[in-house]
């Protein structure tokens, strides 16, 4: 243990009590407060569900891997690995390592490490944050987190398409509806021997144009010309508007997977767009690329991204495998949610309970166990207070009713079952036999659901 000097030093505080300075968050780093943590639990329970439907089940990685993990999976020329990774030397024994920027391959790593694929394909499905040092603004956090999906071992076109077709389902699920929802782009990044063809052309291309360039496009150009079609800049919009297309390259193996993928979709009436220059911001992908994307969130606007990147299992050490997959920044999913169609969340209290008197704290303990047991969600009043002061914050909590527990209640063994909303039209103030309370709560709650559907 460090005495207590050494560590005030560490942290560069004088060691005296005056400084009591405050600590605030890391920038770009949230917190999740009550009052939005109801929205991303409805979320989450709704994502894992449609995940589940479809077979996926949950895989948990470390939130730190070893840098290179990242280096070779993402590409050492892509933005992430330039610029946005927090990377750091583990003071304690020297191993360089990485708050994961993705999870795409932290999940290839633990695949092959676990052998997962020895019997066959496998669908996994996380969620959690993530890491990248960029300029915070909205929809753009240092830490945000992802919903993904990985199908590993499975060569398509059938599951890429499914993927489409549950993302779909996702946004209904969410109650996304119509044109609210995010639209489809979807491209083809071809295979390895067509895009070096389309990466020759583009060399080309870039080169003719050459004083356009920003710097970084500068630097990419002989090490990854693909990436600066994925430039923001915008004065460089029309060099990149004008470059050659990947779909005049590709052969007919892979047309026909994008057809086939197509096809799904048209069959499930899933409207797509085909955007030629969509390529992905990390190097792994090929063959399927695909963004959801809404207008509704300024700059922002991709939610989700994923497709196909059949080399990078080998690549990382693995025996070949093919594989697809996608992840949904949720930071940007809920403020669409937000935008378009909060939905209407279930309370999260059912019973706040109400009691005065030493000996009907014991009584009214006991009916919120049993309450419990049955299933409510029930706050009981700590510490003491008045009946009026304890009705205020039965109010102010949410709940759909009150259990009033007094000395009169108590020695006739009851309890007072007090409505607190009046939509729904709830139940009268009533007395019911303590050992009634939550059978009786149940059902009128119960009744209640029912009634509004
Ligand atoms: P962008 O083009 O917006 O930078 P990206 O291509 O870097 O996105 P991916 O690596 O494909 O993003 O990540 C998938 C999804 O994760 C994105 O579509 C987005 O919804 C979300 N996401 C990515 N970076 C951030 C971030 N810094 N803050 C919040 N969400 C993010
Ligand atoms: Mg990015």
């Amino acid at each position: 243990m460090l005495p207590v000097m050494c560590i005030n030093a560490l942290v560069g505080r004088p060691n005296t009590m005056a400084a009591q300075q405050k600590i605030v968050g890391v920038k770009g780093m949230n917190d999740l407060l009550p009052d939005q943590s109801g929205l991303w639990e409805w979320v989450e329970a709704r994502v894992s569900e449609v995940f589940r439907q479809y077979g996926y089940r949950a895989i948990r990685t470390p939130i730190l891997e070893p840098t290179a993990l990242f280096v070779r999976g993402i590409g050492e020329v892509t933005d992430i690995v330039e610029k946005e990774m927090y990377t750091f030397t583990d003071a304690l024994n020297g191993e360089q390592l990485t708050l994961r920027p993705e999870n795409t391959a932290a999940v290839v790593r633990s695949v092959i490490e676990h052998n997962l694929l020895y019997d066959g394909p496998k669908r996994l499905w996380y969620v959690g944050p993530m890491f990248r040092h960029e300029r915070p603004q909205r929809g753009r956090y240092r830490q945000f987190h992802q919903f993904g999906i990985e199908a590993l071992g499975m060569p398509g076109p059938d599951i890429d398409g499914e993927q489409l077709v549950m993302i779909h389902r996702l946004w209904q699920s969410l109650r996304i509806d119509g044109d609210q929802a995010p639209r489809l782009e979807l491209n083809s990044l071809g295979m390895l021997a067509e895009r070096q063809a389309h990466r020759k052309a583009l060399i080309e291309h870039f080169q003719s144009h050459a004083s356009i360039l920003d710097a970084d496009a500068q630097r990419r150009l002989l090490t990854n010309p693909l990436r600066i079609l994925d430039s923001k800049n915008p004065a460089m919009q029309p060099v990149i508007q004008s470059a050659p297309l990947l779909k005049d390259f590709l052969g007919d193996a892979s047309r026909a997977h994008l057809d086939a993928v197509v096809e799904t979709l048209e069959r499930h009436g899933i409207a797509y767009t085909m955007n030629p220059r969509l390529v992905r911001g990390l190097d792994y992908y090929n063959l399927t690329v695909f963004e959801w994307v809404t207008d509704r969130l300024g700059a922002q606007g991709t939610i989700c991204g994923g497709g196909r990147y059949d080399s990078l299992i080998e690549q990382m050490g693995g025996a070949p495998a093919p594989a697809c997959g996608f992840a949904i920044g949720v930071e940007r999913l809920i403020a669409l949610l937000q935008e378009v169609a909060a939905p209407e969340l279930p309370a999260a209290l059912d019973v706040y309970v109400v009691h005065w008197g030493e000996a009907s704290e014991r009584a009214a303990m006991q009916v919120a166990e049993q309450c419990r047991s049955a299933g409510l969600r029930v706050q009981m009043h700590c510490g003491e207070a008045s009946l009026k002061s304890q009705m205020k914050k039965a109010d102010q909590s949410g709940a759909q009713c009150a259990v009033l527990m007094g000395e009169d209640e108590r020695t006739q063994g009851v309890v007072t079952v007090k409505p607190l909303r009046a939509e729904g039209g709830l139940i009268q103030q009533d007395r019911v036999s303590m050992a009634d309370a939550a059978a009786v709560i149940c059902g009128l709650l119960k009744r209640r659901e029912n009634k509004d559907g």
